[in-house]
């Protein structure tokens, strides 16, 4: 009897030049080894050496322009987030105009920023560039919210996880991550 050759390991299958799609990872161990150990390039003083932004952030032009929440007489018309998440910030902007939901995105409260989070001692996710806060003004934490549904659903489709699903005083209905479990 023929037994069918073992091919699982080593061969060399070409691959085509793109990189697969990025899926959210869960828990800080994944978020580690999916966007870069933020933790060696925290300076003995607490601050971030500015060459994590040189080695994993880029900027993203917006469809639209974006008024910001703490000074309403500028907007941005880029964000800066993390280098793998580009393609999908672009992603879900450009849906979000194409289904004609820009008006309900009132003000950006930010993407990368280096913080711990709101309610713990934890790095925040907006650390590594991979979440996003939208009109902070009417959603503030541990409150309802008035995000916009289809918005959520949008960024939900992209394979983000809503902030506004956590119980309680943690929940965070301006916010949108690229992890779970974190
Ligand atoms: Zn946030």
């Amino acid at each position: 009897m023929d037994q069918p050759q073992d091919q699982a390991e080593g061969t060399s299958v070409s691959q085509p030049d793109v990189e697969p799609a990025l899926v959210a990872p869960n828990g800080l161990e994944e978020i580690l080894a999916t966007f870069g150990d933020i933790y060696k390039y925290i300076r003995p003083d607490g601050s971030l050496d500015p060459r994590w932004q040189a080695d994993f952030l880029e900027r993203v032009a917006l469809p639209f322009p974006l008024l910001l929440s703490w000074d309403h007489s500028k907007t941005a018309d880029q964000l800066t987030c993390h280098k793998r998440m580009t393609e999908i910030f672009r992603t879900v902007f450009a849906s979000i105009q194409q289904r004609g939901l820009q008006a309900k995105i009132r003000s950006f409260g930010g993407c990368f920023a280096f913080r711990p989070q709101r309610t713990g001692t934890k790095l925040s996710t907006h650390s590594w560039g991979i979440a996003i806060d939208l009109n902070p003004e009417t959603n503030v934490q541990g409150t309802l919210g008035d995000l916009d549904a289809e918005v959520i659903e949008i960024f939900r489709g992209a394979g983000f996880k809503w902030g506004g699903d956590w119980e309680g005083c943690r929940r965070d209905a301006m916010h949108f991550q690229f992890c779970t479990g974190y």
